[in-house]
C-alpha cells in the first residue's frame, strides 16, 4: 500500500497480469511480469475541476490526449477469493461468482495525478520517481512507526491504565527511542501550550508575544515544566530564569511556523489548528508604487497580489527565513537562553547552528545587499536567490535595525 504524498490517501500498487490476477508490487520497482497500476479503493471519478490547465487543448479545452487515461479512469471489481481484477466493460474475462468483492478504480502508471477529493495534485515528466509522489509503509522510519503504535496504544487503553513498556534488543536503540518520545511528548506539550494561549485570545496575536502567552497559558493550566536550573534556590526563582524560558518558548514558536511541512509529524498549522498571516500585506498589495515595475504583479488586481505575495512569505517561512535573533546568531541562544535552563526542559531538535536561510533578489557572493522586505520602497523586490552565508547574515544582521524589519516578519496569528 502506498500514499500520496500530498494528502496521505491511499492506493494499492500492485502488478496486473494478462490472466487478470493481481501481484503486489514494489514501489519505484520496474515491473516484473505484468503493467504497474495504481488501485483506488472505491469509485472515483476525476472532478473536471481539478484537471491541470495544461493537460487541455487551448482551443475547446478538451482533455490532450496523452493525458486521457489519467482522467478516464477504468473502473474495476476486485475478487479477493480468486485475487482476479475484472475491468468494467472486459468481456474477455468472464467475472467469477464469489461474493464479497470490492470495487477499485485503476489509477494508471506512472503516477500523475490524484484523484483524492480535495487533492487533485498533479506532476509533470520532471517528477521522475514514483517515491517523491507516493510514499509507502516501509519506508517510515523506526521512531515515527514507534510514535504511531505508542499513541494509538494510549489512546485505546482506559484512561487508568495509559502505559506502554517498551523492550528493545539494543542499547543504542533504546537511548535513541527513549529520547526520542521524551521529546516528542515536550513538543506535543508545547504545542497545547500554544493553542491554550491562542485559543482564549479574541483578536489575532502577535507573534513576538508567544513566548509570553505560551508561559502564562502554563501557569494558569499548572503545567510548567521544571525549567530552573537550580532547584534550591531559596529565595525564589530569579526573574532571570523565567525570562530565559519565555525565550525559549518564543523560539519554538517561531521555529514552528518554520517547520518543514513532515506528513508523519503535523504541526498545528498543518491540522487546521492555526492559521498565519502577515501583517500590512494589503496596504502593500495596493500600492502600485512597489509594483510599477513588476509587470505580472501589476496584471493581478489588490487581491491577487496580496494572496501571491502571502504564498510567497509562506515559501521563505517553512524555510525558516525569519528574522529572528537566536536563529541567525545561534551562539547568542546558547550563551543567553540555554545556559540558563534546565536542559530537560529542550526539545528543539532543529539544528540552530545551521546556516540561517535568507532571500535576496540579487544573487549575493558571502556579501549581504538586500535583506529586507519592508522599509525602503527600493527594495520590496521578492525573486528568491540563495542561502545567505551565516557570516553574511550576522552582518545584516548588525547592520539592519529589528524595527525595519519588522512589520513582515512579524506574523498574526489567530
Ligand atoms: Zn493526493
Ligand atoms: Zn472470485
Amino acid at each position: 500500500m502506498v500514499f500520496c504524498r500530498a494528502c496521505g490517501q491511499e492506493y494499492y500498487c500492485v502488478e496486473l497480469l494478462p490472466d487478470g490476477s493481481v501481484i503486489p508490487h514494489e514501489l519505484g520497482e520496474g515491473s516484473q511480469e505484468g503493467n504497474v497500476a495504481y488501485l483506488y479503493p472505491g469509485k472515483i471519478k476525476v472532478d473536471n475541476e481539478s484537471i491541470p490547465d495544461n493537460w487541455l487543448t487551448d482551443v475547446k479545452g478538451e482533455i490532450k490526449a496523452s493525458f486521457k487515461e489519467y482522467v478516464d479512469l477504468q473502473h474495476a471489481l476486485y475478487c479477493p477469493d480468486c485475487n482476479k481484477l475484472y475491468i468494467e466493460g472486459d468481456k474477455a474475462h468472464p467475472q467469477c461468482i464469489c461474493a464479497g468483492k470490492v470495487s477499485v478504480t485503476i489509477i494508471p502508471y506512472p503516477f500523475k495525478f490524484c484523484p483524492s477529493e480535495g487533492c487533485g495534485v498533479f506532476y509533470d515528466k520532471r517528477t521522475r520517481k514514483e517515491f517523491n509522489k507516493l510514499f509507502s509503509f516501509g519506508t517510515v522510519g523506526r521512531s515515527t512507526a514507534t510514535d504511531v503504535l505508542v499513541s494509538n496504544m494510549l489512546n485505546t487503553l482506559p484512561k487508568e491504565e495509559q502505559k506502554v513498556i517498551a523492550f528493545s534488543d539494543n542499547r543504542q536503540d533504546t537511548a535513541l527511542q527513549a529520547a526520542h518520545m521524551n521529546n516528542i511528548q515536550k513538543r506535543i506539550h508545547f504545542r497545547r501550550g500554544m493553542y491554550y494561549a491562542l485559543k482564549k485570545q479574541l483578536e489575532p496575536v502577535d507573534l513576538m508575544d508567544m513566548g509570553e502567552l505560551i508561559f502564562d497559558a502554563y501557569k494558569k493550566n499548572g503545567s510548567m515544566p521544571a525549567y530552573a536550573k537550580t532547584k534550591t534556590f531559596s529565595m525564589g526563582r530569579s526573574g532571570k530564569e523565567d525570562a530565559s524560558f519565555r525565550s525559549y518558548l518564543q523560539l519554538n514558536a517561531i521555529l514552528e511556523l518554520g517547520s518543514p511541512r513532515q506528513k508523519t509529524q503535523p504541526n498545528l498549522e498543518d491540522v487546521g489548528l492555526l492559521q498565519v498571516s502577515y501583517r500590512l500585506m494589503d496596504e502593500i498589495a495596493e500600492n502600485h508604487k512597489f509594483w510599477e515595475s513588476y509587470p505580472d504583479l501589476m496584471k493581478l488586481d489588490n487581491e491577487g497580489r496580496e494572496d501571491f505575495l502571502t504564498g510567497f512569505l509562506d515559501i521563505m517561512r517553512y524555510n525558516t527565513a525569519i528574522t529572528y535573533e537566536y536563529l541567525i546568531q545561534p551562539e547568542r541562544f546558547r550563551e543567553n537562553v540555554a545556559s540558563k535552563l534546565n536542559e530537560v526542559v529542550f526539545f528543539h531538535n532543529e539544528l540552530l547552528s545551521n546556516k540561517p536561510t535568507g532571500y535576496s533578489d540579487i544573487p549575493v557572493d558571502l556579501k549581504p545587499i538586500l535583506f529586507v522586505l519592508g522599509g525602503d520602497p527600493g527594495s520590496y523586490s521578492v525573486v528568491p536567490s540563495r542561502e545567505w552565508s551565516a557570516k553574511g547574515m550576522q552582518e545584516v544582521w548588525e547592520s539592519t535595525p529589528l524595527q525595519e524589519t519588522e512589520p513582515l516578519h512579524r506574523s498574526k496569528l489567530s
